[in-house]
Protein backbone atom coordinates (compact mmCIF):
# COMPACT_ATOMS: atom_id res chain seq x y z
CA UNK A 1 0.00 0.00 0.00
CA UNK A 2 1.21 3.67 -1.04
CA UNK A 3 1.53 6.07 2.04
CA UNK A 4 0.92 9.61 1.54
CA UNK A 5 1.63 13.03 2.91
CA UNK A 6 -1.05 15.48 2.67
CA UNK A 7 0.29 19.16 2.73
CA UNK A 8 -1.65 22.35 3.84
CA UNK A 9 -0.23 25.23 1.41
CA UNK A 10 -0.60 28.45 2.57
CA UNK A 11 1.92 29.08 5.70
CA UNK A 12 3.36 26.00 4.58
CA UNK A 13 4.26 25.95 1.07
CA UNK A 14 3.92 29.61 0.97
CA UNK A 15 4.23 33.06 2.99
CA UNK A 16 0.69 34.06 4.13
CA UNK A 17 -0.11 37.55 2.93
CA UNK A 18 -0.75 40.52 5.31
CA UNK A 19 -4.34 42.05 4.09
CA UNK A 20 -4.73 45.68 5.04
CA UNK A 21 -8.72 45.08 5.01
CA UNK A 22 -8.89 42.65 7.16
CA UNK A 23 -5.69 43.20 9.07
CA UNK A 24 -4.93 39.60 9.05
CA UNK A 25 -2.15 37.36 6.88
CA UNK A 26 -3.70 35.25 4.61
CA UNK A 27 -3.81 33.38 1.30
CA UNK A 28 -1.91 35.22 -1.39
CA UNK A 29 -4.75 36.87 -3.62
CA UNK A 30 -2.85 37.67 -6.80
CA UNK A 31 0.48 36.04 -8.22
CA UNK A 32 2.70 38.71 -7.43
CA UNK A 33 1.86 38.40 -3.35
CA UNK A 34 2.50 34.42 -4.07
CA UNK A 35 6.31 33.71 -1.73
CA UNK A 36 7.32 29.95 -1.61
CA UNK A 37 9.72 29.20 1.16
CA UNK A 38 13.04 28.46 0.42
CA UNK A 39 13.10 25.13 1.99
CA UNK A 40 9.78 24.07 0.47
CA UNK A 41 11.47 22.28 -2.75
CA UNK A 42 14.24 21.02 -0.30
CA UNK A 43 11.56 19.21 1.87
CA UNK A 44 9.01 18.20 -0.60
CA UNK A 45 11.74 16.30 -2.78
CA UNK A 46 13.17 14.45 0.99
CA UNK A 47 9.55 13.22 0.77
CA UNK A 48 8.79 12.64 -2.59
CA UNK A 49 12.24 10.35 -2.67
CA UNK A 50 11.28 8.27 0.80
CA UNK A 51 7.92 6.82 -1.56
CA UNK A 52 5.36 9.48 -0.01
CA UNK A 53 2.92 10.64 -2.40
CA UNK A 54 2.27 14.04 -2.39
CA UNK A 55 -1.22 15.83 -2.49
CA UNK A 56 -2.05 19.35 -1.52
CA UNK A 57 -5.68 19.69 0.55
CA UNK A 58 -6.42 23.75 0.38
CA UNK A 59 -9.22 25.80 0.98
CA UNK A 60 -8.77 28.36 -0.96
CA UNK A 61 -12.63 30.94 -0.06
CA UNK A 62 -11.12 33.88 -1.99
CA UNK A 63 -13.28 34.23 -4.74
CA UNK A 64 -16.34 32.97 -2.68
CA UNK A 65 -15.87 36.03 -0.62
CA UNK A 66 -15.33 38.12 -3.17
CA UNK A 67 -11.42 38.80 -2.45
CA UNK A 68 -10.15 37.92 -5.66
CA UNK A 69 -10.52 36.16 -9.18
CA UNK A 70 -10.79 32.95 -10.03
CA UNK A 71 -8.33 33.58 -12.74
CA UNK A 72 -6.27 34.76 -9.95
CA UNK A 73 -6.71 31.66 -7.84
CA UNK A 74 -5.79 29.61 -11.03
CA UNK A 75 -2.93 31.73 -11.85
CA UNK A 76 -0.74 31.05 -8.15
CA UNK A 77 -1.61 27.12 -8.82
CA UNK A 78 -0.44 27.17 -12.09
CA UNK A 79 2.79 29.23 -10.65
CA UNK A 80 3.10 26.95 -7.73
CA UNK A 81 2.72 23.85 -10.20
CA UNK A 82 5.52 25.46 -12.49
CA UNK A 83 7.71 25.63 -9.74
CA UNK A 84 7.27 22.45 -8.00
CA UNK A 85 7.36 20.39 -11.53
CA UNK A 86 10.73 22.62 -12.24
CA UNK A 87 12.34 21.75 -9.02
CA UNK A 88 11.43 17.58 -9.98
CA UNK A 89 8.53 17.45 -7.54
CA UNK A 90 5.40 15.55 -8.57
CA UNK A 91 2.07 15.98 -6.47
CA UNK A 92 -0.13 13.31 -7.12
CA UNK A 93 -3.21 15.47 -6.44
CA UNK A 94 -4.40 19.34 -6.08
CA UNK A 95 -7.35 19.36 -3.83
CA UNK A 96 -8.55 22.94 -3.23
CA UNK A 97 -12.25 23.26 -1.89
CA UNK A 98 -13.29 27.50 -3.17
CA UNK A 99 -16.41 27.17 -1.34
CA UNK A 100 -16.86 28.92 1.59
CA UNK A 101 -20.26 28.24 3.67
CA UNK A 102 -21.10 32.83 4.55
CA UNK A 103 -19.65 33.75 0.49
CA UNK A 104 -21.13 36.42 -1.71
CA UNK A 105 -20.76 34.87 -4.79
CA UNK A 106 -24.01 31.94 -4.98
CA UNK A 107 -22.44 29.05 -6.71
CA UNK A 108 -19.33 29.31 -3.61
CA UNK A 109 -21.49 30.19 -0.99
CA UNK A 110 -22.58 27.16 0.36
CA UNK A 111 -21.47 24.49 3.42
CA UNK A 112 -19.98 21.85 0.81
CA UNK A 113 -18.08 18.26 2.03
CA UNK A 114 -14.89 19.42 0.56
CA UNK A 115 -14.18 22.24 2.78
CA UNK A 116 -11.32 21.63 5.67
CA UNK A 117 -11.98 20.18 8.44
CA UNK A 118 -13.77 17.84 6.11
CA UNK A 119 -12.04 14.77 4.91
CA UNK A 120 -13.77 14.15 1.74
CA UNK A 121 -10.36 15.25 -0.64
CA UNK A 122 -8.61 12.68 1.66
CA UNK A 123 -11.10 9.30 1.46
CA UNK A 124 -10.84 10.28 -2.20
CA UNK A 125 -7.32 9.74 -2.61
CA UNK A 126 -7.48 6.70 -0.43
CA UNK A 127 -10.02 5.12 -2.70
CA UNK A 128 -8.35 6.32 -5.91
CA UNK A 129 -4.72 5.46 -4.52
CA UNK A 130 -4.95 2.61 -2.22
CA UNK A 131 -3.71 4.44 0.59
CA UNK A 132 -2.43 3.76 3.76
CA UNK A 133 -3.65 6.36 5.67
CA UNK A 134 -2.37 5.31 9.18
CA UNK A 135 1.39 5.91 7.96
CA UNK A 136 0.05 8.80 5.81
CA UNK A 137 0.55 12.22 7.40
CA UNK A 138 -1.34 15.47 7.58
CA UNK A 139 0.68 18.53 7.73
CA UNK A 140 -0.83 22.02 7.82
CA UNK A 141 -0.87 25.36 10.04
CA UNK A 142 -4.06 25.31 11.89
CA UNK A 143 -6.33 23.14 13.92
CA UNK A 144 -8.57 22.58 10.62
CA UNK A 145 -5.87 20.96 8.95
CA UNK A 146 -5.07 18.55 12.04
CA UNK A 147 -8.99 18.11 12.36
CA UNK A 148 -8.96 17.00 8.72
CA UNK A 149 -5.92 14.26 8.68
CA UNK A 150 -7.30 12.85 12.04
CA UNK A 151 -10.21 12.15 10.58
CA UNK A 152 -9.07 10.02 8.66
CA UNK A 153 -6.79 8.14 11.31
CA UNK A 154 -3.43 9.91 9.75
CA UNK A 155 -0.60 11.38 11.65
CA UNK A 156 -0.39 14.73 12.50
CA UNK A 157 2.08 17.86 12.08
CA UNK A 158 1.07 21.33 13.18
CA UNK A 159 3.34 23.86 12.09
CA UNK A 160 3.35 27.32 14.48
CA UNK A 161 3.72 29.83 11.90
CA UNK A 162 3.08 32.98 13.47
CA UNK A 163 1.15 34.74 11.44
CA UNK A 164 -1.55 31.83 11.82
CA UNK A 165 -1.50 31.31 15.51
CA UNK A 166 -4.70 32.54 15.77
CA UNK A 167 -6.06 29.76 13.96
CA UNK A 168 -4.53 27.19 16.88
CA UNK A 169 -5.18 26.00 20.05
CA UNK A 170 -7.93 23.53 19.70
CA UNK A 171 -6.32 20.50 17.93
CA UNK A 172 -4.08 17.78 19.66
CA UNK A 173 -1.19 17.03 16.59
CA UNK A 174 1.37 14.27 17.13
CA UNK A 175 3.83 16.69 16.82
CA UNK A 176 4.50 20.51 16.32
CA UNK A 177 7.75 22.24 14.73
CA UNK A 178 8.65 25.24 13.14
CA UNK A 179 8.45 25.32 9.36
CA UNK A 180 7.98 22.48 6.56
CA UNK A 181 11.41 21.55 6.83
CA UNK A 182 11.69 20.47 10.37
CA UNK A 183 8.44 19.00 9.80
CA UNK A 184 10.01 16.91 7.03
CA UNK A 185 13.38 15.59 9.03
CA UNK A 186 10.92 14.85 11.76
CA UNK A 187 8.27 12.52 9.91
CA UNK A 188 11.22 10.80 7.93
CA UNK A 189 12.42 9.36 11.34
CA UNK A 190 9.37 8.06 12.59
CA UNK A 191 9.53 4.31 12.47
CA UNK A 192 5.91 2.75 10.00
CA UNK A 193 3.26 1.51 12.09
MG1 LIG B 1 -2.51 27.11 6.08
ZN1 LIG C 1 -15.69 22.86 -0.87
Amino acid sequence: MKRAVFLDRDGVINRLVYNLETGQYESPYCVKDLVLYPYAARSLIKLQQRGYMLFLVSNQPGYAKGKTTLENIRSIHEEIHHYLTGNGIKFTGYYYCYHHPDGIVPEYALKCRCRKPGAYFLREAEIKFGLDLVNSWFIGDQDTDIFCGQAVQTRTILINNIHSAHKRGRSFPDYQVWDLLSATELLLKQPFK
